[in-house]
């Protein structure tokens, strides 16, 4: 894959100006965290969606990335990206749901080194490829279920999960360090989705916290 400089930058409606009016519309939409803002004017979004898509890539709407998929809508993932933010450490996170690698890109340039696990093997190649070009060297692809986490390089200070579980897999709550945060929306698809922070408080304890109603694909997988 060979991507210029010039791709990078983009032109139009993928140029840098067009980028910053979204990070206009997310702070009027109450993104507070200056350094998400900054991380997400920089990320290429249009290099994330599909070539047809691209001179819309910086409207605040989700997209189809293909496989059933999406790329989240740009508010949503400055909202999870602040909500992980408030962890204490981000040395070693862990994302589940490569998808489109977007949210890994904007998560690389925040957080020490990230995992990011995929289930659909085009999309993991896709994605890890993408990420190489870009030239992100802190972040991990996988290929696997991640509604068992990402085992060899747990513990982990924050998790982020990009696909709704019906309920809270029980791998991820063991592979969050004490006193880690887990961003997660819950819930069928049809039905409410919550987006919820766990705090795991100690060894057997945990809290959680609701926050606003979102709609995302299911997680799959899991027992
Ligand atoms: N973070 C993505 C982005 O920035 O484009 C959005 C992801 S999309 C809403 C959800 C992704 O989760 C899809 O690519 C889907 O294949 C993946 N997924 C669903 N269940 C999964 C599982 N058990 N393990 C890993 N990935 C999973």
């Amino acid at each position: 894959m060979s991507i210029s400089k010039l791709d990078i930058q983009g032109v139009g409606m993928t140029s840098q100006r067009t980028r910053d009016r979204l990070m206009e519309r997310l702070k009027a939409k109450g993104i507070k965290n200056s350094e998400v803002l900054r991380v997400m004017s920089l990320v290429p979004r249009h290099l994330f969606v599909d070539e047809a898509m691209s001179s819309r890539s910086y409207e605040d709407s989700s997209f189809p990335i293909g496989h059933g998929q999406t790329i989240s809508q740009p508010y949503i993932v400055a909202r999870m990206t602040e909500l992980l933010l408030e962890s204490d450490s981000l040395e070693n996170v862990l994302e589940v749901g490569t998808g489109s690698a977007y949210q890994a890109a904007v998560l690389g340039g925040l957080v020490k080194n990230l995992h990011t696990v995929e289930v659909i093997p085009e999309l993991y190649r896709q994605g890890r490829d993408l990420l190489y070009t870009l030239g992100y060297r802190n972040i991990r692809t996988h290929l696997g279920d991640g509604s068992w986490g990402w085992q060899d390089a747990a513990p982990y200070d924050a998790i982020m999960v990009t696909a709704a579980p019906d309920e809270i897999p029980s791998a991820l709550i063991e592979q969050l360090k004490i006193g880690g945060r887990m961003i997660i929306p819950v819930g069928a698809q049809k039905s409410e989705q919550k987006l919820q922070v766990l705090t795991r408080s100690s060894e057997s304890n945990y809290s959680v916290t609701d926050h606003e109603s979102v709609l995302f694909v299911p997680l799959v997988g899991g027992n």
